[in-house]
């Protein structure tokens, strides 16, 4: 349905257009007209938190959205893009992976599902395959995770290290997780590996030290398993405060397997996201309901190991901010599609599809802190998605139907049309 046109003759009668910027001052423009309902994530523009606007066009210049509105409306452009009337949602903004790995576990997962006891390594499989894979190929395997990932509409994707577990092999995955993509995030502090097993306060240690010392360069991020057979509150609490000290932001793995300490440990410690999120007591709710630490949510890691999902409805009825992201990892989560943690968050954990979408988007955009992403405003980063769908809602009404059928990343249209 749609088609890209050479450069048009659309008159200017431009409203909420952002001035140029340097990064944008001369670029070619391109309209994005006959878009059934855009989403902008921003209420001035349309009622609600998504900012609906019907029969609209976006334009950009450079990588950054200059003009939002109705199409009729819509500014002369070097060039201009029908959207055949589908519906347009900023691209997703996944906060939440671990995709600096090699190997998978597909044994492992296949056990589970078939009722058998698995004893095998675990994340000690993930852990020993990282660790043997060279550069090249770690590098490889980002690079197509993230090319799958655009594939589904999402253009904007934190990960992590926490499969090497040393000091040299942290500081390369971060080191390579920097050449493709802004948001990277230090888990030395995912497992006590092996070699460690009989003195984990020495490896806590080394992650607050000579390990953080390494990684510290490469990341922005500092996270933390705070669980029961991972990392304690002491334990957690410690390698907050030493990635703080070097600058680095605090988020935390918290509640995932059970109630504990994570999740209030978060909000004291000023994180910016609380993930998992998934056994909560009611303090635990109002924690982030007042401490302003996003909730994000993994639907994904409680479909494939068959757990109990967390209770989005509980966190948004008590004014939490409410975050999805896909948890992408070989073991508990292999799912690198925002749209099915859309679809399931929709018919298991009591989201709205408009909050889903916010969630995906907007919340994914709040849980790493930025403004330049998960909203279609003037002034804001071009990324975007045009669906093969008249209204987004279809997210989680058509679940695992491939929808994304155009993507634009920085301004640039990144996949052709499928047909
Ligand atoms: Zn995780």
């Amino acid at each position: 349905m749609s088609r890209p046109t050479g450069p048009d003759a659309h008159r200017a009668h431009g409203t909420h257009r952002a001035p140029s910027t340097p990064s944008t001052a001369g670029a070619p423009s391109t309209a994005i007209t006959n878009i059934g309902v855009l989403i902008t994530n921003d209420p001035s523009l349309g009622p609600g938190p998504l900012g609906p606007v019907r029969d609209a066009a976006v334009v950009i210049e450079g990588d950054r959205i200059v003009w939002t509105g109705t199409s009729s409306r819509a500014p002369a452009t070097d060039s201009h893009y029908d959207a055949g009337g589908g519906a347009v949602v900023p691209g997703f903004v996944d906060s939440h992976s671990h995709l600096l790995f090699a190997g998978d576990r597909t044994a492992e997962f296949h056990a589970r599902m078939s009722g058998r006891p698995y004893t095998a390594g675990g994340i000690r499989t993930t852990v020993a395959a990282t660790r043997r894979a060279t550069d090249a190929e770690l590098s490889a395997n980002l690079a197509a995770f993230l090319r799958e990932m655009l594939r589904q509409g999402t253009t904007t994707v934190e990960t992590k290290s926490g499969y090497g577990l040393t000091v040299a092999d942290e500081a390369r995955a971060l080191r390579i997780a920097t050449e493709h993509t802004e948001e990277v995030t230090y888990l030395g502090a995912h497992v006590v590996p092996p070699e460690h097993a009989a003195s984990p306060e020495d490896y806590v240690a080394l992650v607050t030290g000579p390990m953080l010392d390494a990684c510290a360069p490469y990341a922005r991020w500092i996270d933390v398993f705070c669980e029961r057979g991972a990392f304690d509150a002491g334990q957690a609490r410690a390698v907050l405060a030493a990635g703080r000290a070097r600058g680095l932001r605090p988020r935390v793995h918290a509640n995932q397997l059970g109630p504990g300490p994570g999740v209030r440990l978060a909000v004291e410690a000023g994180a910016r996201s609380a993930d998992h999120c998934t056994h909560l007591t009611d303090a635990d709710v109002d924690a982030l309901a007042q401490g302003g630490t996003v909730a994000t949510l993994l639907p994904g890691c409680e479909f494939s190991t068959r757990a109990p999902y967390p209770d989005a409805r509980r966190l948004l009825d008590a004014g939490a901010v409410v975050a999805l992201a896909s948890d992408c990892n070989p073991g508990s989560s292999f799912t690198s599609s925002m749209p099915f943690c859309v679809a399931v968050a929709v018919r298991e954990m009591g989201m709205t599809p408009d909050e889903a979408l916010w969630s995906a988007t907007a919340g994914g955009a709040a849980a790493l802190d930025r403004t330049d992403v998960g909203r279609l405003a003037p002034g804001a980063r071009a990324d975007l998605v045009l669906l093969d769908a008249p209204s987004p809602v279809h997210l989680a009404y058509r679940p695992g139907v491939p929808l994304v059928a155009a993507v634009w990343r920085r301004g640039r249209r990144e996949l052709q049309d499928r047909i």
